[in-house]
């Protein structure tokens, strides 16, 4: 069965159509600039050349449309028609409190996908304009809905309320989500995999560090906590992202700077995090050569973001009451050798040991801690596009 991914932002669109027999990805893409100027789509067939073709997208469904088409050309098309399209898993970020597992999408589904747009105004409405344009060019191909919020719906009430008034809770659905349930559900259940181990038998702390980065307590298979909260904003320090911070914090700049609560927003969303402590880059191999060639600001946010996650750690293996396993994954987990053994060097106490020859690897599948160490360290590259697929697959076979 081919399986089209779709992950729709509201200006651009990524794509895999992968076999699901071999799990391979049989070719990937990225149209970018959708609804402005200069639009451009870059297709990858695997084994070939990328072609990169710049044409107009005035709106999401001619963007499918072109995927489509590039699918199915005779000179860098995988397919024959759109027919060998057998189902759709679509990336939907905020599935609030509606969805815990993915679902077959229909106009219920739509309806309180919609009905969810609120808690993710930025993401929510772009997925939805991804749905409706494949549902247009695909009207009989079965589609997925693929909830980045639904694997920490499991998340026990203590872990997800807030300490504000109730009546929040009630009224807006305010409370802790979590996000990149995608990868941490793969990750945890791969990482267990790893040590041959089923993942119902473990405590699993998964660090997804990436531009946007969140770690996860998965306990017995079940997601207990997790760092992001509301929105993605919270949690630890990321690329742009501020994570947690006092929350009164905006309240005392907005006066001090004359900003509105939209541009303070904007600050803690874009310009915070590691690019605002290093005043360098949001991308951690920038700010690593910054701080290797002396810049103490870039050596400070590397320092920050390190103890950050280091804490986050600690708190998740008091939530769980033990832990088997760490698990790094996400750009920064899977490729940042020194970061994993900085972040290492936090967890002695619980009679940790990092082996400097098993962590010199990047994006592989390794145990990175020695066979006495009391707790399994482990590189685990992320797959989010496999993993909509696999969803996918099971509930349209
Ligand atoms: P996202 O999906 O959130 O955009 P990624 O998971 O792709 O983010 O991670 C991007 C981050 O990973 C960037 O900050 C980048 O610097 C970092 N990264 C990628 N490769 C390396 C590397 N070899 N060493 C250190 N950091 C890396």
């Amino acid at each position: 069965m081919n399986i089209l991914v779709i992950n729709c932002g509201s200006s651009s669109l990524k794509y895999q159509l992968i076999d699901s027999d071999s799990e391979a990805v049989l070719a990937k893409g990225l149209c970018e600039r959708i609804g402005i100027d200069k639009s451009v789509i870059t297709h990858t067939p695997a084994g070939k050349d990328k072609v990169v073709l710049e044409t107009p997208m005035p709106n999401h469904t001619v963007a499918v449309k072109l995927v489509i088409d590039a699918l199915t050309n005779k000179e860098h098309g995988v397919i024959d028609s759109l027919d060998a399209i057998h189902a759709v898993g679509h990336r939907v970020v905020h599935g609030g409190e509606k969805f815990a597992t993915s679902v077959i999408i229909d106009d219920t589904v739509m309806k309180a996908i919609e009905e969810c747009n609120d808690l993710a105004p930025l993401h929510n409405p772009a997925n939805l304009i991804g749905i409706n344009s494949c549902k247009e060019i695909m009207p009989n191909v079965p589609m997925v809905a693929v909830f980045d919020t639904a694997f920490h719906q499991t998340m026990p009430e203590k872990a997800y309320l807030y300490g504000l008034p109730y009546e929040y809770y009630e009224k807006y659905k305010v409370r802790r989500y979590g996000f990149h349930g995608t990868s941490h559900d793969y990750v945890s259940a791969h990482a267990a995999e790893i040590m041959g181990k089923t993942r119902d038998a473990l405590k699993i702390i998964v660090c997804h560090l990436g531009n946007g980065g969140s770690i996860s307590a998965v306990d017995h298979g079940k997601c207990v906590d997790t760092s992001m909260g509301l929105t993605p904003l919270e949690g630890i320090i990321m690329g742009t992202r501020s994570g947690d911070i006092d929350p009164a914090i905006c309240d005392f700049i907005c006066r001090k700077e004359n900003l509105t609560s939209v541009e303070m927003n904007n600050i803690l969303n874009k310009k915070s995090g590691v690019l605002g402590l290093s005043k360098v880059s949001s991308d951690f191999r920038d700010i690593e050569a910054a701080a290797n060639q002396g810049n103490q600001l870039a050596k400070a946010a590397l320092e920050a973001f390190y103890y950050k996650v280091a804490k986050y750690i600690g708190a998740y293996v008091a939530a769980m009451n033990g832990v088997d396993a760490i698990a790094f994954t996400a750009g920064v987990g899977e490729n940042n050798i020194s970061g994993r053994a900085k972040i290492a060097e936090y967890l002695g106490y619980l009679g940790t040991q990092i082996d400097p020859e098993k962590n010199n690897v990047r994006g592989e599948d390794q145990v990175i801690s020695t066979p006495d160490s009391k707790v399994t360290l482990l590189c685990v590259p992320t797959n989010e596009e496999l993993a909509i697929a696999r969803q996918t697959l099971a509930l349209v076979k």
